[in-house]
């Protein structure tokens, strides 16, 4: 197997043009013979955890091939090791999944039971996570050189952490990368060298660490060669967040002060290291910051801007337009794939348009597996996987240098953190070829309906969230009769929608506070990412309910059909996002409501006590 590049030298040897070529040369080792990847990756993964006691009662008996392995090993989902989790988390150390001691518990935005699904990893997995941010550098200065001259801006957070019964730290995957050493006290290296220090973004207050990162950004705004955020749904929030704070950020640049609300010791000290009085960029920023229009206000305010870094891919494509205007059409680069699980591929032609974009599965990262996946036609496209698969359809299940072109798939993912056989959930269709190894566009994540930020709202938490609001109805003889829903982005944050087609066979008219309580119900009812983002991030807006007139609903079918659905198919879809539908749906709006306060939310989960 093909070395990855050593990552810690230091400055006195630096040299960017071989460490990059030698990254450059390692994708081209790894694309070249994936397969012989793969097949050490899972004979490595199965003799170190030979032992465990989940390889062990599947009767597994130690075998490393892979034949033995797909005969054996079923193909599961997070409930299937749910069990095996709990009993990690409540402190049982002996080798459950994994031979390797469990470090800390990722916890993912998917979601089961209405509570983040928890990942546990083990220390080597860092490595493996900052081998592949290693590549992302490297790929892009073969696009845009020049890029080591300057710095990045990009908008990074930390989420509150937990701990589990049984002592183990249970946080986000990002939270834990940026809290590692290997971040914080990452060795000189001019592509990480970025306008946020540590401090800023190591800050659990979301408004000092927002504020103290827009500050350095804009006070050093001539270096800025990249601009970006995990997610276009951060960028934007962090654009909002200028548009409504920038007269007190003008005011700390005038003066060289940071304003008292940022309370948090280390902070100030980081941004004053910073900080010089410059009323001639003060001046600058006030006058951009108050003209009418703030098109191109990326490039106007940071004008080396060569790219905007954010994944666009997926449910953020909903983003591409407010990006393209605030930006001035400046490219907008998805470098990479991840998940709490594993870490995936990176993108090999970053400069590609956004509805290109294709990632290739980085073979050393985990051994991956590919069931296929068939579209249901019609008008709602949707995508048929079997939630448990039969034996057959486990023999289905593909390896990764035997995909075939336009075919999509669900990934399914073995790690060393000790997965076997996991359905990550997303699906992906093969775009093309580096090398032998396949490159993925994503296409979507499996069964989500809603999603704004990093929540993902299936068809059955909408409907249970449904049901429990319209119990407010029934003092009214009112029932619901249809319902659809809408991720509005069109407001920032943006915000769930709902279209409620009502029956009303009471004559009491339904003051507005029931439903601005249906509102706040639905909103409750949703899983915890939902709500952490509602309460904590705010980058979700209040859950809006549209009531419609009679017969929109009809509507709405007779347009589907006339699109070629067939009748006799035809089902209400749960969610729209084609635009003449949610203008049909918007025409025969007569009242709407949103909910008039936060739902509850707490760090932690449910079951545990809380750390923080
Ligand atoms: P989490 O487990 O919370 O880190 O979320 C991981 C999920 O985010 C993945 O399984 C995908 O569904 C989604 N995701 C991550 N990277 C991308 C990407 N580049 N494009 C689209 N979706 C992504």
């Amino acid at each position: 197997m093909p070395e990855a590049p050593n990552m810690t030298q230091k400055p006195a040897d630096y040299n960017l043009e071989l460490k990059n070529k030698k990254i450059l040369q390692f994708i081209e080792d790894m694309t070249s013979n994936p397969d012989e990847v793969q097949k050490d990756v899972l004979e490595e993964i199965l003799s170190s955890n030979a032992h465990v006691e989940y390889l062990k009662t599947h009767g597994l008996d130690g075998r490393t091939d892979r034949d033995s392995f797909k005969n054996i090993m079923p193909v599961i989902t997070y409930e299937d090791i749910q069990p095996y989790v709990e009993r990690i988390a409540n402190g049982d150390t002996s080798p459950i999944l994994c031979s390797k001691p469990i470090s800390e518990f990722l916890t993912s935005s998917g979601t089961s039971g209405g509570e983040r699904k928890l990942m546990p990893t083990i220390e080597e997995e860092l490595g493996r996570r900052s081998l592949l941010y290693s590549l992302l550098m490297p790929v892009m200065s073969q696009f845009v050189p020049g890029l080591d001259k300057g710095k990045g801006m990009y908008f990074l957070f930390i989420k509150s952490e937990a701990k589990t019964p049984g002592g183990l730290v249970a946080r986000p995957v990002l939270t834990s990368y940026y809290k590692s050493s290997r971040f914080k006290d990452r060795p000189y290296d001019p592509y990480t060298n970025y306008t946020s220090p540590n401090e800023t973004i190591l800050c659990l207050d979301s408004y000092q660490s927002m504020y103290s990162q827009m500050l350095c950004g804009l006070c050093q705004h001539k270096e800025v060669l990249r601009v970006g955020a995990v997610f276009a749904s951060g960028f934007i929030r962090a654009i909002k967040f200028l548009e409504k704070h920038w007269r007190l950020l003008c005011n700390d640049i005038r003066t060289g002060t940071v304003d008292f609300q940022i309370t948090d010791s280390s902070v100030r000290e980081a941004v004053m290291n910073i900080l010089k009085p410059d009323p001639e960029l003060a001046d600058f920023i006030e006058a951009e910051c108050s003209k009418d229009s703030w098109q191109g206000i990326i490039t106007r305010l940071w004008p080396n801007t060569k790219y905007v870094d954010v994944i666009v891919t997926g449910a953020m494509s909903q983003y591409i337009p407010t990006l393209d205007y605030y930006s001035n059409g400046l490219p907008l680069v998805c470098t990479m794939y991840a998940s709490s699980e594993c870490y995936f591929g990176v993108n090999l032609n970053p400069l590609c348009k956004p509805s290109e974009v294709s990632y290739t599965l980085v073979p050393v990262m985990a051994y991956f597996e590919f069931l296929p996946v068939q579209r249901n036609n019609g008008v709602s496209n949707s995508i048929s996987v079997p939630k448990t698969l039969n034996e057959k359809e486990q023999q289905e299940l593909v390896d990764l240098v035997d995909v075939k072109l336009g075919q999509e798939y669900e990934l399914v993912v073995t790690t060393y953190s000790g997965l076997y056989r996991y359905r990550v959930g997303d699906v992906l269709r093969v775009a093309g070829f580096k090398n032998k190894a396949p490159q993925f566009n994503f296409i979507c994540r499996k069964n989500v309906v809603l999603s704004i930020d990093s929540d993902k709202t299936d068809e059955v938490e909408l409907q249970h969230a449904v049901k429990n609001a319209v119990n407010h109805l029934m003092p009214f003889d009112a029932t619901l009769a249809e319902y659809t829903s809408f991720a509005d982005t069109t407001t920032i944050p943006g915000h769930y929608v709902l279209y409620w087609e009502l029956s009303l066979n009471g004559n009491t008219p339904i003051p507005p506070s029931v439903f601005e309580d249906c509102c706040l119900t639905i909103e409750e009812s949703l899983n915890s990412v939902y709500r952490q983002g509602r309460v904590c991030d705010k980058s979700i807006g209040p859950l809006e309910i549209k009531i419609v007139e009679p017969g929109t609903f009809d509507k709405l079918m007779d347009y589907a059909i006339s699109l070629g659905a067939s009748i006799n198919q035809y089902k209400t879809p749960r969610c729209v996002k084609f635009a003449p539908i949610v203008e049909l749906l918007n025409s025969r709006v007569a009242s709407c409501f949103f909910s008039p306060k936060c739902p509850k939310w707490f760090p932690g989960y449910k079951q545990w006590s809380n750390t923080n």
